[in-house]
């Protein structure tokens, strides 16, 4: 059985993960996917409150697909907004390439 804290560590992991293998010049099918897997993940992730929270950074925060470098700025921003919502320290999104990177062995 998962809880909340541990489904969100490991789904940040994927997220910042799959922002920082995003091409930095995608295709135009290749932003309208991501758009479209955002939008139906915020549908989709198995925290009730949490998507319902996630849904409302999206409207106010929409992503930001267009490419170089600007999709792991925008999940940082993301995190960031959840955080706050948390009353959790923010993250320096200058920082973000070095915590997060493309899976090595993937
Ligand atoms: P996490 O926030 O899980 O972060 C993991 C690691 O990412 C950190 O140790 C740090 O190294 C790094 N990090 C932190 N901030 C950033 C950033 N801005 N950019 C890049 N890297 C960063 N929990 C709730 O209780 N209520 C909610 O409404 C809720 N909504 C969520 C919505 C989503 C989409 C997700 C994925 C998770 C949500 N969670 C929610 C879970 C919550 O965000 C945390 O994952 C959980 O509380 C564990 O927190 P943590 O302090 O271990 O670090």
């Amino acid at each position: 059985v998962v809880d909340t804290e541990t489904l969100g560590r490991a789904t940040w992991t994927f997220l910042h993960t799959l922002a920082a293998s995003y091409p930095a010049a995608p295709s135009a099918a290749e932003a309208a996917r991501m758009a479209r897997f955002l939008r139906d993940f915020a549908a989709l992730y198995p925290c009730a409150p949490c998507a319902s929270s996630f849904r409302r950074i999206l409207d106010r925060l929409p992503p930001d697909v267009r490419g170089g470098g600007a999709l792991p700025a925008w999940m940082c921003a993301a995190h960031n907004a959840v955080n706050a919502e948390l009353h959790k320290p923010l993250f320096d999104c200058a920082t973000v390439g070095r915590r997060w990177g493309v899976c090595e062995a993937c």
